[in-house]
């Protein structure tokens, strides 16, 4: 098969620049593709590039998809290389028309999970989410000392209703202590849902012990942003969360092999895509992974646009 494809980069700013443990991110950028087959049918794609996620950066992207000289072949697609995962999505996504609305089920906001920001209005930003029907909220930590934080915790946790859920996302910005301190204080939280990547990927063993040693649950992020570092985790005998950032994980179809193979406790995780991305996003976990857990997609409120 043969397609005939173009591309445009685009940027979006955030409404507040987003604060992790990473840095400041106030731009998110990245690329349309559309793929227009031999019947004429087009289809469209995202790449979503995080290269502090150990992806191709735009520049990268933008340069292989100009390579084709706007054609692209079957083969071509299948044997774009694991250093450019949010390309090998991007064009995968496309080719299997996963961004199409034709078979989306619409979900209800429980199935969602909402990344809640620091501000003076935080606890009326909980409330008005609460009355829209979400009940799983993410918080970002280790921008400030644990007991801080936890006071903070604390106070969210009490205004969750029994059924809610916090998960806390350190970006791997804690050390051993601090992380034990919050594994330890989240021994008797029942709403709270896990701790994602407590420490940096390179301390994998110490987060494999923090595992076993803790009833807190533990989520690998970072720690698993493409396939061949979640198979790897796997391999060594995680048996936490993994969080799947989906847009950059590489080609979904290989994904969702492993997946079907191995059945890991999974969260599927946006990246902060366009309408394209999420949609083929939803689509892919729609159809193969019926997971328990809140979909890490709620940004709807992020973006200026
Ligand atoms: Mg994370």
């Amino acid at each position: 098969m043969n397609y005939q494809f173009r591309f445009a980069p685009y940027r979006r700013p955030f409404k507040t620049p987003l604060r992790t443990h990473h840095g400041l991110w106030t731009m998110r950028q990245g690329i349309i593709l559309s793929l227009q087959d031999e019947m004429g049918r087009i289809t469209q794609g995202e790449i979503a590039p995080l290269p502090w996620f150990g992806t191709e950066t735009l520049e990268e992207a933008i340069a292989f998809c100009a390579v084709f000289g706007g054609n692209i072949t079957r083969e071509q697609i299948a044997a774009i290389p694991d250093t450019l995962p949010a390309c090998q999505f991007g064009f995968e996504t496309a080719q299997l028309n996963l961004a199409s609305t034709e078979n989306l089920v619409s979900l209800p906001p429980t199935k969602f999970c909402q990344l809640i920001r620091r501000s003076p209005t935080l606890f009326q930003d909980l409330q008005t989410l609460l009355q829209q029907g979400f009940r799983t909220f993410k918080l970002k930590i280790a921008l400030d000392t644990p007991t801080t934080e936890i006071a903070l915790c604390q106070q969210i946790l009490a205004a969750l209703p029994a059924d809610g859920r916090l998960r806390l996302d350190a970006n791997g910005g804690l050390n051993r202590e601090q992380a034990k301190y919050w594994l330890n204080w989240g021994e008797s939280q029942a709403k709270l849902e896990f701790i994602e990547q407590p420490l940096a990927p390179e301390h994998f063993s110490d987060l494999l012990q923090l595992n076993a040693a803790f009833q807190t649950q533990i989520a690998l992020d970072e720690s698993v942003s493409q396939l061949a570092s979640l198979e790897h985790c796997y391999g060594q005998g995680w048996c936490g969360v993994f969080v799947i950032k989906l847009a950059i994980a590489g080609f979904p179809s290989r994904l969702k092999e492993f997946c079907q193979a191995h059945q890991p406790d999974i969260v599927i995780s946006t990246v902060f895509e366009t309408a394209v991305g999420q949609r083929a996003l939803l689509n892919f976990s729609q159809k193969f992974f019926p997971s328990q857990r809140a979909l890490g997609m709620g940004d709807i409120h992020w973006f200026t646009d």
